[in-house]
């Protein structure tokens, strides 16, 4: 067999190993409900899997990422390990633990904060200084829940230092973990706390003060925006707003049964 004829055999081999990885790819999303293109090429039409398949845009835009362990996880436990000791942006080097987030891993309400403060940090859980007692109070006084029936997380899992805001490149780090914990767990409901994390959830600009109080969708899960619990301490004049806020989550979740 002369040289081409075994580069044309490698190539081909090849592009036979990149079929059966996309088929699979497209097979395990389609299984999951979340493939928005059938391998004849035709679109779904149904309104949900059209939101519900940006859910994992990063790895949507990467077909071949079956052996991204992230991507794989089929459980929170799963995605904390394939996190692992992350190092994927700057914030690693302040950091004393990673905040992954903490609660119902079939939680029906989920809140979304911004990032771990020092008390997050040195303790590896989130909303647990006094910003976080606020928020428990909502949770427990205020909607008659515990801590442990809801989920809890960030949309950067490491401290920014002196609690600046998290830089662009980490929260393009941090951002698909999230989505993926939203993705695994399904909430019916979303609580964005504050501007950052309803901005980042959403994609907008707008300010806190206009999205808060009305209802928006994240990928198809309803997403009710609030002021954060930090922003509520310095100003305790905007908890009646929140509890406005926390009201419609409350008949949201009573609407939608069980
Ligand atoms: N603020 C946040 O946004 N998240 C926390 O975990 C704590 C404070």
């Amino acid at each position: 067999m002369n040289a081409g004829a075994t580069d044309l055999d490698g190539s081909a081999e090849e592009l036979a190993a990149v079929a059966v990885s996309l088929r699979r790819h497209l097979d395990r999303r389609r299984r999951s409900g979340l493939v928005l293109i059938t391998l004849d090429g035709k679109e779904s039409k149904g309104v949900d899997m059209v939101e519900q398949a940006s859910f994992s845009q990063v790895e949507e835009n990467d077909l071949f990422a079956d052996s991204n362990p992230v991507y794989q996880a089929r459980s929170l436990e799963e995605l904390r390990a394939a996190i692992g000791d992350c190092q994927r942006c700057k914030l690693c080097s302040g950091r004393t633990h990673l905040v992954f987030g903490v609660g119902n891993p079939n939680a029906r309400l989920m809140f979304v904060g911004e990032g771990p403060g020092r008390d997050e940090d040195l303790q590896g859980e989130p909303f647990v200084g006094r910003a976080g007692q606020l928020l428990t109070d909502i949770i427990t006084k205020g909607m008659g829940l515990r801590r442990e029936d809801v989920y809890i997380a960030n949309v950067v899992k490491c401290r920014p230092p002196e609690n600046r805001n998290p830089e662009p490149d980490e929260v393009a780090a941090c951002e698909p973990f999230l989505k993926k914990q939203i993705e695994l767990i399904r909430p019916e409901v979303i609580v964005g706390l504050g501007k950052f994390a309803v901005q980042t959830l959403l994609q907008s600009k707008v300010p806190i003060s206009k999205l808060r109080g009305q209802w928006h969708s994240y990928h198809g899960i309803k997403l009710m925006p609030t002021f954060h619990p930090a922003y509520l301490l310095r100003n305790p004049g905007d908890k009646k707003l929140v509890w406005e806020d926390i009201k419609e989550v409350i008949e949201a979740l009573r609407g939608a049964g069980a």
